[in-house]
Parts: structure tokens; C-alpha cells; sequence
């Protein structure tokens, strides 16, 4: 009979969470920007949260990183070779592209104390750190691309949902900043949040990027430890998107989710037609 049972849990509305049972808090730590939680969970190895959401697990985060990467990499018309990643103080977002051969990484994180958590509890994410094909940038990423006169092949926006320091990141006029810095075939890729139980952020998102380009593309990815476990990615590009023959597969990723990713349930067209009209 367990005498004492410790549980992390993230709420999604009054009347609904998620828990995952813990061994152990290995550390809470607020910061300027938010409150960082790490927990040793039983089912989900490490488990880092952001003012009590979901970040990533040791045993699901190579879904999210494998969909927010290699799904704009495979839709390049031209191999991309240079990237932006604004929020990856994790690591992860960069490991996935270093490992698809991206050669030139900007990684623009606002907190540093997310990297040195990174660095110390989930090496093998934090590796590309010290790689000399990613450059770290501690930095706010709406000001980095505001100055930034470089042209990138890929912009991934990684970021927390729409609190706190990533609000922005889910404007149209951020999305019209990045639409200058890419490149000629360049696709910006946002974590666009649960269209289950995030609507206003999809919605927010979509309508963004809507505005700001004239390709946007909408996919989703079963992704266990989000919000409903359905979580959403919105593409944008100033040319078509296609996918590549060629494609490699991950953990998760393959060229049948590289094809069926797109298809949506009814609710999310009828929000993408809406936003499209307007
Ligand atoms: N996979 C997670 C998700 O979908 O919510 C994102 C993980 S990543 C740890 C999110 C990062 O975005 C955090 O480290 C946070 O500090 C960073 N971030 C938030 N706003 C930012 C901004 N304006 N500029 C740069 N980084 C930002």
C-alpha cells in the first residue's frame, strides 16, 4: 500500500488536469520571465513544466521535436540550410535540425535559466549548445528578428503559449516581421497549441499567419503529455510548400504523416474557412 503519493499536475480548465505521479520535485525556480518546475515522473521520465504547463518529457519529446522540424524541412522546395528557432531553450528543436544537416542555427532563447536546466537535466537535448553549427543567442526573439537582417530557410517559433513573454510571438505583426527574414522559399513553422482546448490560440495563430502569408498550411500531431493530447502546427510561406520524395523517417514522423498530418477534423476547418474569408 503506497503511504504517500506526490502528483504533478497541469489544469486545463476548472474541472480538468492532467497528473502525472512523481518520485521526486527536482527544482523549482522562479525566474524574471516565469516559474520553472522540474519533476522525476514514474511514466514520463524528466518532466519540465513552465508556469505549470507541459515543456516536454524524456519520453515524448522527440514527437513534438520531430513535428515542428522535419515536417517544414521535408516541405522545403529547397533543401533548407540555415535556421532560426525562436524559444529553443531546450535544445530540442536544434538537435532535430542539426541532425537533419542544417548547418547554421540561430537560437534565440529569453531565459537562461531554461538552457543551464537544460544543459544539466536533459543533456542529450542541450548537446547542440555546444555545437558550433548552432549559435545561442539569450535574447528576447520579437527584438532578435526585428534587428536581424539575416535571411533563414527555416523559422521555427517554439515557444510557450501565449502568456507572459511569448504573447507577441502569436501576432500578426510578428508573423509579417519573420515573412521578411526568410529566405525565398523559406517556411515559418509556430507551435500553434491544442485546438481542443486552446482554440483562441489556433485561431490567433492561424489568423496570423493568414494574414502574413500567402501559403499557410495547418497540421496536427498526437502528442500524449499536451492538452487532449491533439496539438496543432500552423506553416507560413511567400511560396507553395510541397513535400519532398525523399523523406527520412523519425521516431514518429514518416511520409504517411507527412501526408495525413493535414487532414483535419471538421471543427478545425470550419475555423480555418472562417479565418481564411476574413
Ligand atoms: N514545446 C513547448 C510548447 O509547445 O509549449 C515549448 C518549449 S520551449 C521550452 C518554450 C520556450 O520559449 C521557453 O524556454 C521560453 O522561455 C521561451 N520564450 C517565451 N517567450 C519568448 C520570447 N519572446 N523570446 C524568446 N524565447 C521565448
Amino acid at each position: 500500500m503506497r503511504l504517500i503519493e506526490n502528483w504533478f499536475s497541469e489544469r486545463y480548465s476548472d474541472n480538468v488536469q492532467l497528473s502525472f505521479r512523481v518520485r521526486d520535485q527536482l527544482l523549482s525556480v522562479k525566474t524574471d520571465y516565469q516559474r520553472i518546475d522540474l519533476f522525476d515522473t514514474y511514466d514520463f521520465g524528466k518532466l519540465l513544466a513552465i508556469d505549470g504547463t507541459v515543456q516536454l518529457t524524456e519520453y515524448d519529446e522527440y514527437i513534438y521535436h520531430e513535428m515542428i522540424t522535419m515536417m517544414p524541412f521535408f516541405h522545403s522546395v529547397r533543401k533548407p540550410e540555415t535556421a532560426l528557432i525562436i524559444g529553443g531553450g531546450d535544445g530540442g528543436a536544434a538537435r532535430s535540425l542539426l541532425g537533419l544537416g542544417v548547418r547554421d542555427i540561430v537560437n534565440v532563447e529569453i531565459d537562461s535559466q531554461v538552457v543551464e536546466i537544460s544543459k544539466k537535466y536533459f543533456p542529450e537535448l542541450a548537446a547542440s549548445f555546444s555545437d558550433r553549427r548552432c549559435r545561442l543567442i539569450i535574447g528576447d526573439g520579437i527584438d532578435y528578428v526585428r534587428k536581424s537582417e539575416q535571411k533563414f530557410d527555416l523559422i521555427i517559433i517554439d515557444s510557450t503559449d501565449p502568456e507572459g513573454p511569448a504573447v507577441s510571438l502569436f501576432s500578426r505583426e510578428f508573423y509579417e516581421m519573420c515573412a521578411g527574414r526568410l529566405s525565398e522559399s523559406g517556411i515559418v513553422v509556430a507551435q500553434s497549441g491544442s485546438p481542443f482546448y486552446q482554440r483562441e490560440t489556433f485561431r490567433m495563430a492561424y489568423d496570423g499567419m493568414v494574414h502574413a502569408f500567402p501559403h499557410v498550411k495547418v497540421y496536427t500531431a498526437f502528442i500524449p503529455t499536451y492538452p487532449s493530447g491533439f496539438w496543432s502546427f500552423t506553416m507560413g510561406s511567400n511560396s507553395a510548400m510541397n513535400p519532398v520524395k525523399d523523406m527520412v523517417r523519425g521516431k514518429y514522423f514518416n511520409q504517411e504523416i507527412a501526408e495525413g498530418a493535414f487532414k483535419l477534423p471538421q471543427f478545425m476547418l470550419d475555423d480555418v474557412s472562417t479565418l481564411k474569408g476574413k
